[in-house]
């Protein structure tokens, strides 16, 4: 048997995505690489034949003419939707059995229905056996219903068989599923609110593959990798141990946490200590009366800007998301979240509108309150859509409002004063200048990005040499600062991208 396991593009660029390589002709690659696709791998019978395609890093034709496989296995979120569905069509149009999983199949399997010969629900781990037993025998059912399995079951994935080349960082999932319930939040939809977790040995053994694979960075692909402070601390130590044991190429960092890891000061020293240097927070919003009325009440337990800055000041980078749109924002939420911003040391904060994402207890309320406005079922994904009806503002002055503040906090000097902010807060005051400049490491991909972003304009290159000529003076923090230019210009083009996106045209209630 011959199986082709596909990870389609993304529909549209995205603050997380790494579109803009392939926009400005510098070839396909991914922010991190898919373990979706790697992980099916692993399950296939030895004796089948697998092809796998991240088409982040090497599309397939829009209209394939011929396919070897017997078998496609599609994976996808939210924001692969359109592609995921229209591979499957064009596949099953040539006569291959068609399976899709993952999990936009698993949170909206009546749109995905009917596209699949064969639908997977939930996780694989359990069901994997017997749906490669029927497939081999011909004889599949329509459908699959996975489980929350033990992860300690979960099998190395099959790196050996991904374009590696193509993605920034590498990925390991230490945990699925996370024990707070923010009401929009559809990741405790899939994978549940008890958080299951990976023996560290396994976690070595995956880091192990990775690093033979060339990598030195990876994305711990965690919900909230330190809600469970005494599993936190035992995972961390056993990356610390591996990273000390190869000195001589350490691998570094960068997960999910709650915002909550700011009042843990010797949980923030282990992450520090362990190489684990960038986090990714749900900030959400800095209005209270929001964040408590979406049960975030973990953010609620100290200022935002306290516990930024007691992060970034143990050598933690952070970037962060920003939600606009709760029941409590009124139109005045974006001067308010501009101000905030301005002052802030996270130069990049995913900003998007609130949205209902189906299966949430949000998604609940406002349907029963009549709240859900006619959108794509894409709109969970697109940062400037939404399928909710604010309550203090239209639907346009959301989004419109979201397109001007966007436009704003992404300035070229915006977004530099925020480098220069992310500077002075990193390491705290323990950390030095060096005493004399040091050369800026700029990979050729990486300079690529910058010349042509450069090119923009005056402003544009006024931040490049502003924020490259700082961090000669920081070695310590001259990866975050190379970074953060690299993300502004996915950013730009992301920005640039929704402008065709943009519902504005489409009606606004
Ligand atoms: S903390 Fe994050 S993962 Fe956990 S419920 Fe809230 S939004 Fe979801």
């Amino acid at each position: 048997m011959r199986i082709h396991i596909i990870n389609p593009a993304a529909d549209f660029p995205s603050y997380h995505t790494a579109d803009v390589f392939a926009a400005w002709d510098l070839g396909g690659r991914t922010t991190v690489a898919d373990l979706s696709t790697t992980t099916l791998a692993a399950f296939v019978p030895p004796n089948w034949h697998i092809r796998l395609t991240d088409e982040a890093i090497t599309p397939l034709p829009d209209h394939p003419a011929a396919e070897d496989a017997d078998i496609v296995a599609i994976t996808g979120k939210v924001s692969q939707r359109n592609r995921m569905l229209r591979l499957a069509d064009r596949y099953r149009a040539l006569g291959r059995r068609v399976v899709i999983g993952g999990s936009y199949a698993s949170l909206s399997p009546e749109d995905v229905r009917p596209h699949a010969d064969v639908l997977v629900t939930g996780e694989i781990e359990d069901i994997a056996a017997e749906l490669f037993a029927d497939l081999a025998a011909g004889k599949p059912r329509d459908h699959y219903q996975g489980t929350r399995p033990d992860l300690r079951r979960s099998p190395l994935p099959r790196w050996d068989l991904y374009p590696n080349q193509g993605a920034n960082l590498g990925a390991i999932q230490t945990s699925r599923g996370c024990p707070f319930q923010c009401d929009f939040c559809d990741v405790i939809q899939y994978l549940g609110r008890k958080q299951r977790h990976k023996d560290p040995d396994q976690v070595v053994a995956e880091l192990e593959v990775l690093h033979r694979h060339g990598y030195r960075r990876v994305f711990l692909a965690d919900d909230n990798f330190t809600v469970y402070r005494n599993r936190a601390h035992d995972m961390l130590a056993a990356l610390r141990r591996w990273n000390e044991a190869h000195a001589d190429a350490p691998m570094r960092f960068m997960t999910q946490v709650s915002i909550d890891l700011a009042r843990d000061a010797d949980l923030m020293a282990a992450c520090k200590a362990a190489g684990l240097d960038s986090v990714f927070i749900g900030i959400e919003t800095i209005n209270e009366e929001s964040l408590r009325q979406a049960g975030k009440r973990q953010n609620l337990y100290q200022s935002t800007s306290d516990a930024l800055a007691a992060i970034l000041s143990h050598g933690i980078a952070v970037s962060g998301g920003i939600i606009v749109g709760f029941d409590a924002d009124g139109p005045d939420i974006f001067d308010r979240l501009a101000g905030f911003i301005h002052e802030s040391p996270v130069p990049v904060l995913s900003v998007g509108a609130l949205v209902a994402p189906p299966g949430t207890p949000l998604h609940d309320r406002l349907a029963a309150e009549g709240r859900l406005a006619d959108a794509s079922p894409q709109s969970a994904a697109s940062p400037f859509d939404t399928n909710i009806r604010p309550a203090r503002m239209s639907r346009r002055q959301l989004l419109d409002g979201l397109a001007r503040l966007c436009d704003d906090i992404y300035s070229p000097a915006a977004y530099g004063r925020r480098i220069a902010t992310f500077l002075t807060a990193y390491g705290g005051p323990a950390a030095g200048r060096a005493a004399a400049p040091q050369p800026v490491p700029l990979p050729p991909l990486l300079r690529g990005v910058l010349k042509r972003l450069s090119g923009f304009g005056p402003a544009e290159k006024r931040m490049i040499l502003e924020g490259l000529t700082a961090a000669r003076w920081r070695p310590d923090a001259q990866l975050e600062v190379v970074e953060a230019l690299a993300r502004y210009a996915q950013i730009r083009h992301m920005l640039s991208s929704a402008r065709s996106l943009t519902p504005s045209a489409r009606p606004a209630g």
